[in-house]
């Protein structure tokens, strides 16, 4: 049976319109912002035989512009030790250095003065003028990455983990992987110690370092390959030294989040006998002051763990005995989780911690539990990254705050921005669609789900999706209107789910288990799964209701056009109501159209933005606490019906899609597996 065909009721044209099991287009590369004309060509010093790049040979091969599919292999996995060359040969001078930077959009910043009480993204100059504080910012020009094959011949990184790398597919490093990578392996290689000195600081003892990047871009990788890397370092040192020792802490702020970290780092450490390890509630941890000598429970996982990286949930659903005390050497946790395990007890292991999501961590929701676990992480040595797509200036100062209390002046805290700093990806089509009233947006979504021709004005949106409400009731109720409007032919109700946090841990493993093998095509979530959720072939993200605040519309619509891929439709439903706080979503929209390169007033048309009342910030804080008021809890239904209205609506549809499904078989049954037969929809 054609599924295309079943799922979009009506006429063959509107058929074309749906496109399940095609994953949107295929990037050439993952690189976001790709604008040679902001660089020259490059040239290295010396010869170039560890590396694939060879500027001067073939213009497709220009480092990172090269397609990822290009057929040269660019990682050498196996390159034997008289391979790698002197490091200082491949090292760009301070001309390239800051082309590629440019052309890549990264911009370092050196905000090192700890003594700063305060520092703002940007200033005018009068401000500056009138806040008096020298916040001691300085412009950095970091070695860049410029092609994963320099981790074997350059960053001298493990064989097995570039071997994995190249397994799963990465052949071109994302700006802000070839923007970090340098920094967090090798900082005194990536700054010059003149360049150091100059500045007064030292690399020594590493980097703390801040990383605002767009939704999508490999933020991951970033961390979990230095975080492995360190890891293997020390144990090469320490001869046949296997022993796991909890060195770096990951906190993210979902378990979703979390729990798919988890499987990111155990395909990347397989092999390595690295131990990745997601927190669970009766878990124990080897804590400062424990004896933790039983380790029969880390023995038999061990072997697991490294070799079935990529396994979901592997370890998730055995029950944690209370007394097993499980060692790891990479810990991926939700911050309450971790503090609840911790009280005062500390974890002098830990040299690294680093904050996924930084900005929500450190935002009054979760800060109280992450700057807990910060403190917990007593070792002198202990560097700290964060990472997001968006940043408050308010979190930089306290970041800067915490770590001048920790007394670590002399090390560098370093920032990097790719691209424009809060705005959505540049592959995003972005629409805002007016609906009037509530009721409104149930016609308009079920007109998305059921385009009924070419000639609507509705943009094409192709399974599978992500529907956001903004509070459980909502989606719970939106998810009980929609479950019969998927044919029973195509799945019927189990093609459509609500995730949201009042759900059992396992329901809620599976429902992203199910959405990421496909079988759910549309997923109703709150906002929840807004943030760091990679799913790769999510198509569309449909705003039910509008985000409380700009970095959650560029969060919630990130979910798609991830990793460089075109095509992701953003949609946005707003009310009357909604008008009065619309102004910072639409300028995200415009101003990411803009670094897109597209005709200004496409998502967002010049009389709206005009119309478009401006926020206080009493109001937008006020709304980003607490949601439209009139959403609030039980006080706006998705539907005017009532729930017995509704369910007897439902009943209703159930048996016609049941009775359209026995007749469907009787057919099927006479013409023998006639699969191919056209489906007119349930309405039809
Ligand atoms: P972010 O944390 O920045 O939102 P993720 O780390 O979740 O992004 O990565 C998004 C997607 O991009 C993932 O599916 C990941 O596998 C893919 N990805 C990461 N780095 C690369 C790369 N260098 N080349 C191709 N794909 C990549
Ligand atoms: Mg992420």
């Amino acid at each position: 049976m054609d599924i295309l065909k079943i799922l979009s009721r009506g006429t063959k044209k509107s058929a074309s319109q749906f496109e399940i099991q095609k994953p949107l287009n295929q990037p050439s590369t993952p690189q976001l912002y790709n604008d040679p004309t902001r660089g020259v060509k490059r040239k290295r010093k010396e010869d170039q035989s560890a590396s694939s790049l060879n500027v001067d040979d073939d213009p497709d091969e220009i480092n990172f512009f090269a397609p990822r599919t290009t057929k040269k292999p660019i990682v050498e996995p196996t390159a034997k030790e008289d391979q790698i060359e002197d490091a200082s040969k491949s090292l760009l001078d301070e001309e390239e250095v800051r082309q590629v930077l440019k052309s890549h959009r990264l911009k370092f910043t050196l905000l090192s003065s700890h003594d700063a009480k305060r520092t703002k993204v940007k200033k005018s100059k009068k401000e500056e003028a009138k806040t008096k504080v020298k916040d001691g910012k300085k412009p950095l020009f970091p070695q860049p990455l410029t092609s994963f094959s320099e981790f074997r011949s350059t960053y001298n990184i493990s064989a097995r983990l570039s071997e994995n790398l190249a397994k799963q597919g990465y052949r071109i490093p994302t700006e802000v992987q070839l923007g970090s990578l340098p920094l967090l392996l090798q900082p005194d290689r990536a700054i010059s110690s003149s360049v150091a000195e100059e500045l007064h600081f030292k690399t020594k003892r590493g980097v703390d370092f801040l990383a605002v990047a767009p939704t999508g871009s490999g933020k991951t990788l970033a961390f979990l390959i230095p975080a492995i890397n360190s890891i293997l370092r020390r144990r090469a040192g320490e001869t046949g030294q296997k022993e796991h020792i909890l060195e770096v802490v990951v906190v993210a702020p979902t378990r979703e989040l979390a729990h798919q970290i988890v499987n990111e780092g155990r395909k990347l450490a397989q092999g390595t006998g690295v131990k990745i390890v997601g927190m669970k509630k009766d878990m124990r941890i080897p804590a400062e002051g424990e004896i933790d000598d039983d380790l029969s429970h880390d023995e038999a996982s061990s072997k697991s763990d490294s070799e079935t990286g990529s396994s979901e949930d592997e370890e998730d659903d055995k029950p944690q005995k209370e007394t097993t005390t499980t060692k790891a050497d990479i810990l991926v946790t939700t911050p309450q989780i971790l503090r609840n395990f911790l009280k005062s007890r500390t974890l002098p292991t830990v040299k690294s911690l680093i904050l996924d999501e930084a900005d929500v961590l450190l935002d009054p929701l979760f800060r109280e539990q992450t700057l807990g676990i910060w403190s917990a992480c007593s070792n002198k040595s202990l560097r700290l990254t964060c990472w997001s797509a968006t940043m408050g200036s308010n979190i930089e100062g306290l970041m800067l705050e915490q770590l001048k209390s920790r007394g670590s002046s002399s090390v560098p805290l370093i920032r990097l921005v790719v691209g424009l700093k809060d705005t959505a990806v540049p592959s995003i089509n972005h629409k805002l669609i007016y609906t009037a009233t509530e009721q409104g947006k149930l016609f308009a979504l079920r007109q998305l789900l059921h385009p009924k021709s070419s000639s609507d004005s509705m943009p094409e949106m192709r399974l599978p999706f992500l529907v956001f409400a903004q509070t459980i009731e909502r989606a719970t109720a939106l998810h009980d209107e929609l479950k019969f409007d998927i044919p029973a032919e195509a799945g019927g109700s189990t093609r459509i789910a609500a995730l949201h946090s009042s759900l059992s841990d396992s329901a809620r493993s599976s429902i992203v288990a199910r959405f990421r093998a496909g079988e759910i095509w549309v997923l109703i979530t709150t906002d929840l799964l807004m943030r760091g959720i990679d799913f790769r072939g999510v198509n569309g993200v449909i705003n039910y209701d509008v985000p409380t605040s700009a970095a959650a519309y560029i969060h919630r619509v990130g979910r798609t056009g991830r990793a460089g891929h075109e095509g992701g439709v953003a949609v946005t439903f707003y009310t009357t109501e909604d008008v009065a706080h619309l102004k910072s979503i639409a300028n995200v929209i415009s101003l990411s159209e803009k670094q897109a390169g597209k005709k200004s007033e496409e998502g967002v048309p010049k009389w709206l933005m005009d119309s478009l009342p401006k926020m206080g910030k009493e109001e937008k804080k006020q709304l980003k606490k607490h949601g439209v008021e009139s959403r609030r809890g039980n006080k706006t239904k998705i539907t005017t019906q009532s729930a017995w209205e509704r369910r007897k609506e439902n009943n209703r549809r159930g048996a016609i899609a049941g009775s359209k499904n026995r007749k469907m078989q009787e057919v099927n049954s006479d013409t023998q597996g006639g699969d191919d037969g056209e489906w007119g929809g349930i309405d039809g």
